[in-house]
C-alpha cells in the first residue's frame, strides 16, 4: 500500500448524494465542485475545488474495508453491529471514527453500493479512477453498484475507451445534472453547457456501458421560459433516452440574488399550478425513449411520480392532469399536505387520518388562498 500524503488526516465524506444514494458507501475523489457557477446552487459556493491524492482515497477504501471486517466478525456475539466491539476485535486500535461511521451505515444499508463524490469524480485522470474503482471492487467484490455525479462538459470530452474502461471496472451509473435542455436557459444559469453537450455526453456514456440517470429541475425557467424549458428538456432527453429521468423541482437558494442578477429581464417563480402545466407539457413532449422516470426528491409535486416509458407515460401525464382539476380548495390541501410530507401523492387525499391533519395544520396556521404561495415558498426554502 503506498504511503498517504503529508495532508491526510482520516476518512473524508463530502456534504450531499442523490436521494437514491441514502444507503451507499460514500467515497470522496475530490472536494467541492470544479465549476461552481450555476446560479440556483450554493452547496459548495465558497468552497475551493481539490483533488485529493489517490493515496489517501485507497486508504479511506482500505480503512473502511478493516471496520468492515472487524463489524462483521464482532456481529454475531454482540447480536447486531457494535462499533466498540469493532474496536475491540482490532485490538483497541484509535479509530477513525468517521470511517467506522460509514463502515456501520453501510453495513445496516445493506452494504450493495458506493458513491463516489463530490459533484464531478469525472474530471481526475481516468487511469487514477480506474485504480480507485479497482481498489473498491477488490475490497468489496459483493458490490453490486458504484456511481458518481458527473458534468455534461467534462463527459463530452472524455474518450470513448476511456468511459469503457471504468465501466469494465467496476463504474456502473453517472448521475448528470442537466437541469434543462433550452440552450437559453443553460446559458441563464450558468450551467456552463450547451442541449447539444449535453446530448453527446449523454450518448457516449450509454455507449460506454454506464448507466446514466438525468436530473431535470422543474419550474427553473420561470413563468418566463416555462415553455422553452419543458419543451426543450424533453427535446434533449427523448435524443439520449437515459436509463433514469430523474425530478428535483426549483427552489429559490437561500440567497435569491445568487440566482436573480443573471435575470436582467426579470425572473417570476412558478406557483404549483404552473409547475403542474408544465410537467404535463414536458412529459407529453417526451417521445422514443424507454426511461424509467423517478421523483425521489422531497421538493417535487408528485413524490409517487414513477413509471417507465412509454407503457407509463398515459399514467404519469395523467397526474398532473388530475391535479389541475380538482377544486381549488383540495389543490391547497394537497399542497400543503404534499409540503409538509403527509401526503406524497393525490391518492393521499382520500385518507381521512392525513387530509384531517392537513386541514388542521391550515386552519391553525391560517394557510388560504391568498397566502399559499408564500407559505410554500417558505417550506421549501427549508428543504434546499
Ligand atoms: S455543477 Fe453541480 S455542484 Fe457544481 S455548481 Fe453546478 S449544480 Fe452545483
Amino acid at each position: 500500500m503506498p504511503e498517504v500524503s503529508a495532508n491526510y488526516t482520516g476518512f473524508e465524506q463530502g456534504p450531499i448524494r442523490p436521494p437514491s444514494e441514502a444507503g451507499s458507501l460514500l467515497i470522496r475523489v475530490t472536494r467541492n465542485c470544479p465549476w461552481n457557477r450555476c446560479g440556483f446552487c450554493d452547496v459548495y459556493k465558497d468552497e475551493k475545488f481539490s483533488l485529493r491524492p489517490v493515496e489517501d482515497v485507497l486508504e479511506d477504501i482500505a480503512r473502511v474495508r478493516r471496520y468492515v471486517e472487524a463489524l462483521r466478525e464482532t456481529a454475531k456475539e454482540n447480536r447486531g453491529l457494535s462499533p466498540d466491539a469493532a474496536r475491540r476485535y482490532l485490538g483497541g486500535d484509535a479509530p477513525d471514527r468517521a470511517a467506522l461511521g460509514a463502515a456501520r451505515h453501510w453495513l445496516a444499508a445493506g452494504a450493495e453500493s458506493v458513491f463516489i463524490q463530490d459533484a464531478n469524480s469525472l474530471i481526475i485522470k481516468p487511469e487514477r479512477l480506474v485504480t480507485i474503482l479497482c481498489a473498491l471492487r477488490e475490497s468489496f467484490p459483493w458490490i453490486k453498484r458504484i456511481t458518481s455525479y458527473a458534468r455534461s462538459h467534462t463527459v463530452a470530452r472524455i474518450a470513448l475507451n476511456d468511459l469503457q474502461a471504468m465501466h469494465e471496472a467496476g463504474l456502473s451509473r453517472l448521475h448528470i445534472g442537466m437541469e434543462s435542455g433550452s440552450d437559453r436557459l443553460l446559458a441563464l444559469v450558468q450551467k456552463g453547457v450547451s442541449q447539444e453537450e449535453h446530448v453527446r455526453a449523454g450518448r457516449l456514456v450509454k455507449e460506454a456501458g454506464i448507466e446514466l440517470s438525468e436530473y431535470i429541475m422543474p419550474g427553473l425557467g420561470g413563468r418566463e421560459l416555462s415553455r422553452e424549458h419543458a419543451v426543450e428538456s424533453a427535446a434533449a432527453l427523448s435524443a439520449i433516452n437515459p436509463d433514469f429521468i430523474r425530478l428535483r423541482t426549483f427552489a429559490m437558494p437561500a440567497d435569491p440574488e445568487l440566482f436573480l442578477r443573471h435575470w436582467p429581464q426579470g425572473f417570476t417563480l412558478l406557483n404549483d399550478e404552473e409547475i403542474a402545466e408544465e410537467m404535463d407539457l414536458f412529459l407529453s413532449a417526451l417521445t422514443g425513449i424507454t426511461s424509467h422516470l423517478k421523483s425521489d426528491h422531497i421538493l417535487n409535486l408528485f413524490e409517487d411520480m414513477d413509471g417507465i416509458f412509454p407503457q407509463d407515460k398515459e399514467c404519469l401525464a395523467a397526474m398532473p392532469k388530475n391535479f389541475l382539476a380538482l377544486p381549488e380548495e383540495d389543490r391547497l390541501l394537497y399542497r400543503v399536505g404534499r409540503r409538509l410530507g403527509l401526503f406524497a401523492g393525490l391518492g393521499d387525499l382520500g385518507d381521512t387520518a392525513k387530509a384531517r391533519r392537513v386541514r388542521d395544520y391550515c386552519r391553525e396556521m391560517d394557510i388560504n388562498a391568498a397566502n399559499i404561495d408564500y407559505f410554500i415558498g417558505e417550506i421549501m426554502r427549508r428543504f434546499i
